[in-house]
């Protein structure tokens, strides 16, 4: 496996180098677009910031806006293609344990069809269990606190 912060080995380094083959649908100083090699669905594309960002967390906030601003015109686009998705995900995996895979940075606009089959599996023994108001509280009042401090 690579290492996080090698970015010699990175492939979407390699990418924005000029290196690895892409097939370019936009880039401009900071970010670039591009289909993903290995889709979910047909018309799945990616956004990267061009500087290598491991985590959502070293990712300046300006870029943060133009990949989203981004991934809503992409949005529009798979819509409007021939691909013509019922829906759209927006995905983000940031660590290995919410599924990362790259550890470059980057955001999926994934086309979605009725049971095309892909989805996140769940336990309904464990997920989605109604949360009672007092543990809610201390949750919002912990990260509210920790807003104030970042
Ligand atoms: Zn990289």
């Amino acid at each position: 496996m690579v290492a996080k912060e090698d970015k010699a080995n990175c492939i979407l380094c390699k990418i924005v180098a000029g290196t690895s083959p892409v097939s370019l649908i936009y880039q401009d100083e900071n970010i670039m677009v591009f289909p993903d090699l290995y889709p979910i669905n047909p018309g799945h594309l990616l956004i990267i910031p061009k500087a290598h960002v491991t985590s959502m967390v070293d990712l300046e906030p300006e870029i943060a806006a133009d990949m989203m601003k981004m991934a809503i015109r992409l949005d529009k686009a798979i819509r409007k293609s021939h691909f013509q998705c019922q829906g759209v995900n927006i995905f983000i995996a940031d660590g290995e344990a919410a599924g990362q895979d790259v550890f470059h940075f980057h955001l999926h606009v994934i086309p979605r069809f009725s049971g095309d089959g892909f989805g996140f599996k769940y336990d309904k023994s464990k997920h989605f269990l109604k949360m009672e108001r007092a543990t809610l509280n201390d949750a919002a009042k912990e990260i509210k606190a920790i807003l104030e401090e970042i």
